[in-house]
């Protein structure tokens, strides 16, 4: 083809591998290549570096302010590639995990970390709700993990970690800490400009924003972390594909958009939520009954609190609660969907107990993933649900 078009988008390179002129730049290519550098000097093989997938990176290292981002093809291969490059076998030292995150996560830690790779690996719980930051200072002092791995907000509850604290605690006693923060975002907090080491994310959430691709990425400052996560990320294979590059990068570029309004949204929608006499209770961090309300106020900095809400249903027993949830969910079902995700364009919602089981004791619990409609709409879908509950 040798028209030339003036195309404004980013290119989707399909290429397994690319080729060379010769073989003097074959030799340099792969010589040039062991340096593992963001960006390579020669694209050899999709595998190692593509780049669609490199300027869907750009696009992320926008967002984040960070000086490194690498995709990979879901949420959970951004928490391994960030988990294994402090796996140094015998003489690793405990690593220790807050308790309330991701269930994919906890199961990945109990079932490779442990149950496969032998790590030692240690939990912190909350505290009524909340974690208690003196408590964590005496485990770390008496643990020295060689990391530590929390959610910013947690998942179905919405604990808010005191991030800034933790990381400067961490910092104090030479901990690396790894941040998901899926359910901030870097509108909410950064916590690299905070001194976090990494910071994951499933881009399958907000940052792609529309439910249709499935990515993670991993961001950092540190050029030793990028060249071990460019590595690990080549010879595990967790590289993400240049199509779904190419719809992230679109994607991304509405983030700024889309995210502001979903907490915006979530916000009407728990402060409604809350003045319900049906409605026990509501789990908003921008709530001042939620437990963690201030440590939001104070890390997120009256930006937003996030766009999931999570709410139970009042009754004289269970069988009530369940039954006033789902008589709610059937009469919301053209409008808000049972999907297992979040983040999505249009609200949607889990019930807790079918998925969650009795971890959360109240069974009238639904968690809400509130999308950017109008919020007129959203809201007047709610209240008429309520409306027929009895
Ligand atoms: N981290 C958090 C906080 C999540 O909620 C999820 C998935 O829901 C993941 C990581 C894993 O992401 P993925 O499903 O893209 O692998």
């Amino acid at each position: 083809m040798k028209k030339q078009i003036n195309s404004t988008r980013v290119p989707v390179y399909r290429d397994s591998g690319f080729a060379m002129r010769d073989s003097g730049e074959m030799g340099e290519a792969f010589r040039l290549e062991n340096e593992h550098k963001r960006e390579p000097s020669h694209y050899i093989y999709s595998r190692y570096r593509n780049p669609t997938v490199v300027a869907a990176e750009e696009e992320v290292m926008r967002q984040e302010g960070c000086q490194w981002a690498l995709l990979t093809q879901s949420g959970m291969s951004a928490v391994d590639v960030a988990l294994s490059l402090f796996q140094r076998g015998p003489e690793t030292r405990p690593w220790l995990f807050f308790t309330e995150i991701y269930g994919g996560t906890i199961s990945f830690i109990d079932s490779v970390l442990v149950g496969r790779r032998g790590i030692d690996v240690q939990r912190f719980a909350p505290e009524q709700n909340g974690y208690d930051i003196k408590m964590l200072e005496s485990v770390l002092t008496s643990l020295q993990p060689e990391l530590v791995y929390l959610e910013t907000i947690s998942n179905p509850m919405l604990v808010v970690a005191d991030g800034a604290a933790i990381i400067k605690l961490c910092k104090a006693l030479g901990i690396k800490t790894i941040v998901d923060n899926t359910f901030a975002t870097p509108y909410l907090w950064k916590p690299l400009d905070d001194g976090a080491d990494m910071v994951i994310h499933s881009a399958t959430k907000y940052f792609s924003g529309h439910g249709n691709l499935t990515a993670g990425v991993v961001c950092g400052n540190d050029p030793v972390l990028l060249e071990q996560a460019v590595a690990y990320r080549k010879f595990v294979g967790h590289m993400l594909s240049p199509d779904d590059a190419y719809r992230l990068h679109t994607q991304i570029q509405t983030f700024g958009l889309r995210f502001p309004q979903q907490c915006s949204n979530a916000a009407k929608l728990a402060k409604l939520l809350e003045n319900t006499p049906v409605i026990e209770k509501v789990w908003y961090p921008g709530l001042k009954s939620h437990a963690t309300h201030n440590i939001a106020e104070k890390l997120f900095k009256g930006l937003g609190y996030g766009a999931m809400v999570t709410f139970s249903f009042a009754g004289d027993n269970d069988e009530i609660k369940r039954l006033r949830r789902d008589t709610f969910i059937d009469s919301v079902s053209e409008k808000i969907k049972l999907v297992p995700t979040l983040g999505d364009p249009h609200t949607i919602l889990m019930p807790v107990e079918p998925v969650w089981g009795n971890r959360y004791p109240d069974p009238g619990m639904i968690r809400l993933s509130v999308g950017f409609e109008s919020s007129d709409q959203l809201l007047d879908t709610v209240q008429t649900a309520i409306g027929e509950i009895i």
